[in-house]
């Protein structure tokens, strides 16, 4: 499914064409509009295991998952979250010259605890006058009522993401990785946290094994009918210590040249409600655990790169919605 409309006929929505940023709409002019300032994220491990590892690692996880992969510098589980907290501060604040941060419970399932647990880790992070909002990773199933009930005790006195993978909208897909739970799993649990008025991020992945253009949008168009106010966007990438990463060669599993990924993304942007925060473009992997694809290209340069193309093609965020 491409975009096939006559361009000429869509206006983007409130939309100035020509600063980068404004073709999409970024998290962190979100963040600045609703604060008046920056705001940087500052992840965490608290410790956390992950549901769909544990059990003798019976269910084996997801096939491209290493979490030692998406885990910040400051995320460190021997250390307590104050402790892990005041590390990453002291990072940011140097790096970003910034005073306000996000506390990101990141690694593994952060929702995996019983409701007092959890509160009382949330609370850890939200001693600290520095602290403006938590932001809170897990799968779509692991969302007890009792945890919901909790989640939104927490947004009301701060300002609280609840962070999902879904990874592709095809449960063809969501098989084939492993990731045992299915697209309706996720369109409930979004649900659920929309009915309390909380603030939701999908993770997702352009370039699974399997998955063509087609299948990518079927995902960006699912985003905008269920209504997340944000996503994330990650390029399928593998990596060492998962089953993909052993897969790697023996089968020929695929990866994007980064070109092919611009197109993509930019096409998935297309596709996307202009409504939806784009939390990032890109996905992430420490040097020494990345297989491919290695497009050796520094974050910075690889969103320049994207930004350039979304201008040169004159694109925008929802550009291949239609204008109703
Ligand atoms: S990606 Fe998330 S749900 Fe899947 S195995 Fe890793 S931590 Fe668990």
């Amino acid at each position: 499914m491409v975009c096939t409309q006559n361009q000429e006929k869509l206006k983007p929505m409130n939309v100035k064409l020509s600063p980068h940023e404004l073709r999409y709409k970024t998290f962190g002019s979100f963040l600045k509009e609703k604060f008046g300032y920056s705001v940087y994220k500052i992840g965490l491990d608290a410790g956390f295991n992950c549901p769909h590892r544990n059990n003798s690692r019976e269910m084996g996880g997801c096939t491209y998952c290493n979490p030692k992969s998406f885990s910040a510098p400051s995320a460190d589980p021997s250390l307590s979250i104050p402790e892990q907290i005041k590390g990453g501060m002291k990072l940011l604040k140097k790096r970003y010259k910034t005073e306000k941060f996000i506390a990101y419970f990141q690694t593994h399932t952060n929702t995996l605890a019983s409701a007092e647990k959890l509160r009382r880790i949330y609370q850890e992070a939200l001693e600290f006058d520095e602290i403006i909002g938590i932001s809170i990773g897990t799968r779509p199933d692991c969302l007890s009522d009792k945890t919901l009930d909790l989640i939104q005790e927490v947004s009301r006195k701060t300002f609280l993401i609840m962070e999902l993978g879904l990874e592709s909208a095809n449960d063809k897909t969501l098989n084939k990785i492993n990731r045992n739970h299915t697209v309706k799993d996720f369109t409930i649990a979004i649900n659920k946290l929309k009915k309390r008025s909380i603030h939701t991020c999908a993770h997702i992945i352009l370039g699974l094994p399997g998955e063509d253009l087609s299948d990518m949008m079927i995902t960006a168009n699912y985003l905008s009918f269920v209504g997340v106010d944000g996503v994330k966007i990650h390029h399928f990438h593998v990596v060492k210590g998962t089953d993909m990463g052993k897969d790697y060669y023996k089968e020929k599993i695929e990866t994007f040249t980064f070109e092919e990924y611009m197109a993509v993304v930019i096409k998935f942007i297309e596709h996307l409600d202009p409504g939806i925060i784009v939390h990032r473009l890109v996905g992430d992997c420490p040097d020494e655990l990345l297989i491919a694809p290695k497009w050796n290209l520094g974050k910075s340069q690889i969103l320049k790169s994207i930004n350039d193309e979304i201008a040169r093609l004159n694109s925008w965020q929802g550009k291949c919605l239609k204008n109703s």
